[in-house]
């Protein structure tokens, strides 16, 4: 299903209804949330929906929310993952109560594995990975029980301390929970909780060789923080049994957390897993992972993408429980909204066609920033007798009804005067245009009684810059297969331009709409020689077109 505006699931949430339930019942007197990112890539607009969720809820209840980096798995995860995922967090405005590592608490989480042996709930095995695998049975068939299920706990609390104590070699020994060969639901099936593993943590160094699996690490972390309600996607759905499972028999206080799935974002078009995103980085083809076109939130910042058009975008989008793509348009649409009403106008040209105006004195000209807002005052663009315009603006065989410049025709230059286009002269190629300026059809003072229907930009051949613009497109092209074969070769392209002079000096991110052109933001390469702009979205919204 894809989701347009008019069949947005209700934004009353699913997640909100539980909540509630639970405050009323006195199951809860504060609602606390966590966003547990693995830090073994950078965070994309997906990590948002879930970040907009947890935060959201924390507002709307006044509740607490954790950020909690879920570093079990020493072998994939880095510190520089740590600290792009901080940024784009506090870029996004979720503001965190607690800062926490899933590290922090692994002795705490191997005292909850020595409670589950004591109790006789969780035994050491010696099946290999692929003999459990084997013996674990099918959605048909029951597992088969291990033939070391029966060990006594004195002898499981001894082999888990040795295993802890580096005796054993990776995959030699696992602990696993004892809980049910033939329940119906395969998680259940004494699920591996801990396994040996030597390898450096890059929080907790060489001090552990033994390593919490996620199913058992992550509810015993959410309930040492207090979470009351553990969001996450449905995938998870058929674990939430184990999650009950391990905090109840750890003993945790109540209330105990509560897991709650919801359905993750995907987005046409759009590659979101961080494996994926990696390679595309690992391989170069783009340029890291705040590349433009990446879907990460660094990607999109680098593009110019407000972080407010993101959190519009997941608050309209909705929580729901099916799984659905959203129309990539759609996200652009909301960035196109806010941009509409926040993005400051400039005039640049691609394709540029010199104009002479001889009767053209130059002087400096006010123009406005913002048609709509007058907030955003103003500023100074210079005039002269020479000035470029886009090539879309002007046309030697015009179709009917074109508004823009044509021979003998008229046209607004935005901000300036009306002009009439005297004479085209075509040398070695190149267009040029003899034009004269109409009596007194200054903007804001205009009164030539002449009315034209075409506005277009221009700027001062004597005092403009040249840019270069990123037209930015998706990364991959609609299609099934593997995303590799997918990549679209158009993805990138980049065009020259002139634009007025304010642009020679933007700061990085700062945002414009060229008129007729798109959105862009100033990219983070560009130098004083030579401005680079990302297009953000193109001006033209397809999206509500197809409507
Ligand atoms: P990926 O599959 O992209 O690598 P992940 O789920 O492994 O993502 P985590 O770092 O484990 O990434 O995710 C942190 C939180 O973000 C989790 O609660 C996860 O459910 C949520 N999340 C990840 N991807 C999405 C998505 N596409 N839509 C909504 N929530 C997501
Ligand atoms: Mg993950």
């Amino acid at each position: 299903m894809k989701i347009y505006k008019e069949n947005l699931p209700n934004p009353e949430n699913f997640i909100e209804d539980i909540i509630d339930g639970d405050i009323k019942s006195g199951k809860i007197n504060e609602v606390v949330t966590r966003f547990p990112p693995e830090p073994n890539g950078y965070l994309h607009i997906g990590h948002a929906k879930s970040l907009c969720i947890n935060y959201g809820i924390k507002q709307k209840y006044n509740g607490k929310f954790n950020v909690r980096f879920d570093d079990t798995n020493p072998l994939k995860e880095d510190e520089e993952y740590v600290e792009s995922i901080k940024r784009d967090i506090a870029w996004l405005g979720c503001e965190w109560d607690g800062l926490y590592y899933a590290s922090d608490y692994f002795a705490k989480m191997y005292d909850c594995a020595l409670t589950l042996i004591e109790k006789g709930l969780a035994y050491v095995c010696d099946l290999t990975a692929e003999e459990i695998k084997q013996s674990r049975g099918n959605l048909i068939e029951g597992g088969k029980e291990s033939p070391y299920r029966n060990r006594s706990i004195e002898e499981n609390l001894d082999l888990f301390k040795r295993m802890k104590e580096g005796e054993f070699a990776d995959g030699q020994k696992c602990l696993r929970a004892k809980i049910d060969m033939s329940s119906p639901n395969i998680n259940m099936r004494d699920p591996v909780i801990y396994r040996v593993l030597h390898a450096s943590h890059q929080n907790t160094g060489n001090r552990w060789c033994v390593y919490p699996m996620y199913d058992f690490a992550h509810p015993i972390e959410d309930a040492i923080e207090g979470i009351t309600h553990s969001i996450c996607t449905l995938e998870f759905e058929d674990h939430r049994p184990l999650y009950d499972w391990v905090v109840e028999n750890c003993d945790f206080p109540h209330p105990l957390p509560q897991q709650i799935e919801f359905a993750r974002l995907n987005i046409t078009d759009t590659i979101m897993s961080k494996r994926f995103l990696k390679r595309l980085v690992d391989d170069k083809v783009v340029d890291g992972w705040d590349d433009p076109r990446m879907p990460t939130l660094s990607g999109l910042r680098r593009r110019g993408y407000p972080p407010e058009a993101i959190v519009d975008f997941c608050k309209r989008i909705g929580v729901s429980k099916a799984n659905s793509e959203v129309d990539q348009e759609y996200l652009e649409s909301c960035v196109r909204d806010y941009l509409n009403a926040h993005a400051k106008r400039a005039m640049a040209v691609t394709n540029p066609i010199e104009v002479i105006i001889a009767d053209a004195a130059s002087e400096t000209l006010i123009t406005e920033n913002h048609p709509a807002d007058p907030t955003m005052g103003e500023r100074e663009m210079t005039f002269s007798n020479r000035i470029f315009i886009d090539g879309d603006d002007f046309s030697i065989n015009p179709p009917p009804k074109y508004h823009r410049l044509q021979e003998g025709g008229y046209v607004r230059l935005k901000g300036a005067y009306i002009i009439h286009c005297d004479r085209v002269e075509t040398e070695n190629g190149a267009t040029k245009l003899f034009c004269s300026i109409v009596p007194n059809s200054k903007s804001g003072n205009d009164t030539s009684g002449l009315k034209v229907k075409g506005v277009i930009q221009w700027v001062d051949a004597n005092n403009c810059v040249k840019i270069k613009l990123k037209k930015l497109q998706s990364l991959l092209v609609p299609g099934d297969g593997d995303f590799i074969d997918r990549l679209n070769p158009d993805s990138l392209i980049e065009v020259d331009a002139l634009g007025e002079k304010l642009l020679e000096n933007a700061e990085c991110g700062e945002r414009f709409q060229f008129m007729r052109i798109g959105y862009f933001a100033a990219d983070n390469t560009s130098t004083r020689e030579l401005p680079v702009y990302n297009e953000i979205v193109p001006l033209k919204d397809s999206f509500n077109k197809k409507k």
